[in-house]
């Protein structure tokens, strides 16, 4: 695998943070900056080191070994890391320690192993709950009706800030039911924020579907391909 060329990657940046700006002018419900993770699994560290030089801070990491080995070699940008991906409960630790958000949470198990691991002299762990909000067998993440219940044990731990909720829709959906997914998602947060008024962040939205997450109100996209071009792991 070869360092992607600098300038395509400028590119894509600039490409990407217009559709932002266009999605965000065509959006009722947006009301703060974006925030734009990029997906950077698959890729290698020097790209993730020219993307931070491109003015991107927050990195999004799937795979909890490939991670690590990113983290170490890029502790001098101090990025901020998103975990993304499936959470195996006897794996919490590390990702206790070395990243700034988790976006996959969907057990409580792995809540409470994350806040017990969470070292003190760090801010709280910034969690999101991972909704399976299509419905797919094969995804992880809980349904719409277990979110209060998961959510109460979040607020309870004392190493964890609840920000809100994550969600995947089904790869093949069309526009319309993008926007449909996106919305219920949009609802579902804003019965969140009855439990707790400080949530704010609505994770969602993708290379292929940015805009359509963005205007149903999305606070965080992750965005990898866009940014990257395909992943070759
Ligand atoms: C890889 C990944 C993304 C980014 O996907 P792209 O289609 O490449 O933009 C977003 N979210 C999660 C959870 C991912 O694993």
């Amino acid at each position: 695998m070869r360092a992607m060329d600098e300038q395509l990657l400028a590119d894509n940046i600039a490409n990407l943070l217009q559709r932002v700006r266009r999605s965000e002018g065509k959006s009722q419900y947006h009301n703060s900056d974006i925030l734009v993770i990029a997906a950077s699994k698959g890729h290698l560290a020097e790209d993730i080191r020219t993307a931070h030089a491109c003015g991107l801070r927050h990195f999004g990491e799937s795979y909890l070994q490939e991670a690590l080995q990113k983290i170490e070699v890029l502790e001098d940008l101090k990025p901020v890391w998103h975990f993304i991906g499936p959470i195996q409960s006897n794996k919490t630790g590390p990702i206790a320690h070395h990243f700034d958000w988790v976006h996959s949470v969907d057990r409580i198990k792995v809540a409470r192993r994350l806040s017990e691991q969470r070292p003190q002299h760090l801010l709280p762990l910034q969690i999101c709950l991972q909704v399976n909000i299509s419905g797919e067998v094969s995804k992880s993440g809980i349904t719409m009706e277990q979110i209060p219940t998961l959510a109460a044990a979040v607020l309870a731990l004392p190493n964890l800030k609840l920000r809100g909720l994550m969600a995947i829709p089904a790869a093949d959906s069309d526009t319309d039911q993008q926007r449909e997914v996106f919305g219920r998602m949009r609802d579902a947060l804003a019965r969140l924020k009855a439990l707790a008024p400080d949530i704010d962040t609505l994770s969602m939205g993708m290379s292929a579907d940015v805009e359509n997450a963005i205007i149903e109100g999305a606070t965080a996209i992750r965005v990898g391909t866009a940014i990257f071009g395909p992943r070759n792991r």
